[in-house]
């Protein structure tokens, strides 16, 4: 009988031979057939008379050939399909690390295409026929942004705060606050970081209070570099008192010591929210700043370094640099940013645009989603706070616009996962959902009504 049966099993050649496998790996779908096939041998072996995959294949079916061959395809889909989708953002968190930080503008993008289909003078000189630098294509426009003497991108702003320890303090001590050893999310510490560069941490003050006299009190022989860390991710209120970077700077010249302002958000300008701008910092600039691509600057995941030229040349001979270096596609993103900078055009930046969207738009968006929405969601206009987000202005909330949803006798949480699972990213408040406007693109809203007329029928 058991022998029979393992004989209804075809070879694994009669699978591998079927038009549906003709374009795909074969090395693939021999694995996955081989697989299958050798579990459903087991099976059999076995003896067990209900297992799963008897239950799934019947041997004596007429389609039996053709049920293994649809199952191998699954499994082959399941294994070979890409990971990275878009999701839509209905969070109104602008920059969500999660959810891979700052988007870019389809102009932008457009720009960049033909530069990475063909070759390009990353590394040539075009004009003297010479090794060129990589770091050129963005050092001219960041130094005619901010007026700095000179700049260089390394992979994130962990790596900048590290490549400056590291070159500048290392077994040397680096002054900073109490105040400011702070924690980003995915591990970055200040202490770690610093331990890691080979920096020696001086901490100065207490937590909510740093004074002058403290910095001054610290600095010795060993002393190299004084840091200030910018609060992004958190805030300290009430009995609080902190040396601005201005007056960092000074004790640095007097006493020949390095001043360092790791800025983290890297706001230039166009938004309201209370961070020191960039602009404004490099009025007097610091001897050197670093700050990510990727958070309010609104571009890509990048360490953005400015400063004295001296020490970015200093930067520069420091070999652990070639393991930060930033490819072309980083230094393309970069650039065309820049120039939407220098030209003003704030609005061909997402994070900056949906930071500085009025509410009287997403209260127009929001009339037209909610008339195509089924009235089976209970779909009702209200007004929101949306967050900043991606360790930025944590204490800023942005008024905005959101629909709330709900289904009567279904959990909110149900709801939830059943949206997620079709890749829109909700936030569940006072037991619904709510799809903030702020972070939702345009061309996303059409997809969002096909979404919702999907799960409809599956709750
Ligand atoms: C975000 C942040 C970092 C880390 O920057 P990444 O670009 O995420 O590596 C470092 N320091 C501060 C103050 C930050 O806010």
């Amino acid at each position: 009988m058991q022998n029979k049966d393992l004989k209804k099993i075809p070879k694994i050649e009669k699978i591998l031979l079927d038009s549906t496998f003709c374009n795909l790996n074969k090395e693939i779908v021999k694995a996955i057939a081989k697989d299958l096939i050798e579990k459903l041998r087991q099976n059999l072996k076995s003896g067990a008379p209900q297992n799963k995959l008897r239950e799934e294949f019947d041997l004596d079916s007429a389609t039996f050939l053709q049920d293994l061959i649809k199952a191998v395809h699954l499994e082959y889909i399941k294994q070979t399909s890409s990971t990275l989708k878009p999701v839509i953002n209905a969070t109104g968190v602008v920059l969500q690390t999660n959810l891979g930080r700052s988007i870019f503008d389809k102009k932008l993008l457009d720009e960049i295409i033909p530069l990475l289909s063909h070759y390009n003078n990353l590394e040539y000189d075009l004009i003297n026929g010479k090794r060129g630098e990589r770091y050129s294509h963005t050092s001219n426009l960041l130094c005619s942004i901010f007026g700095v003497e000179d700049a260089l991108i390394v992979n994130n702003n962990a790596a900048a705060v590290f490549l400056i320890l590291n070159t500048f303090a290392k077994n040397k001590e680096v002054i900073i606050s109490r105040g400011e050893l702070i924690e980003i999310g995915g591990s970055f510490r200040i202490p770690e970081i610093m331990n890691n560069a080979g920096g020696i941490l001086k901490e100065v003050g207490a937590t909510n209070k740093t004074k002058i006299s403290d910095y001054r009190n610290a600095i010795s022989a060993d002393s190299a570099v004084i840091m200030k860390a910018h609060k992004s991710n958190f805030d300290i209120v009430g009995f609080v008192q902190e040396v601005s970077m201005q007056e960092i700077s000074s004790i640095c010249k007097e006493n020949n010591l390095i001043d360092y302002y790791d800025l983290g958000s890297g706001y230039v300008r166009g938004v309201e929210c209370g961070e020191p701008s960039l602009e404004e910092i490099t009025k007097n600039p610091p001897s050197l700043i670093s700050f990510s691509g990727d958070k309010l600057f609104g571009a890509t995941q990048a360490g953005i370094i400015l400063g004295k030229k001296v020490l970015i040349k200093k930067l520069k001979q420091n070999h652990l640099l070639r393991a930060l270096r930033v490819d072309k596609i980083t230094l393309l993103i970069l650039q065309a940013t820049l120039k939407r900078y220098i030209e003003n055009r704030l609005d061909e930046i997402p994070t900056l645009k949906m930071l500085s969207i009025s509410k009287e738009i997403l209260q127009n968006r929001a009339q037209n989603l909610l008339d195509k929405i089924p009235s089976f969601f209970n779909p009702n206009i209200i007004e929101i706070d949306s967050l900043a987000g991606g360790g930025s202005l944590p204490n800023v909330k942005f008024a905005s616009i959101g629909i709330s949803l709900f289904v009567k006798d279904v959990k909110v949480k149900k709801l939830e996962v059943a949206l997620r699972q079709n890749n829109l990213i909700a936030r569940i408040l006072n037991n619904k959902i709510i799809l903030d406007l702020r972070t939702l693109q345009d061309d996303e809203m059409d997809k969002i009504i096909e979404i919702l007329n999907h799960i409809k029928k599956s709750l």
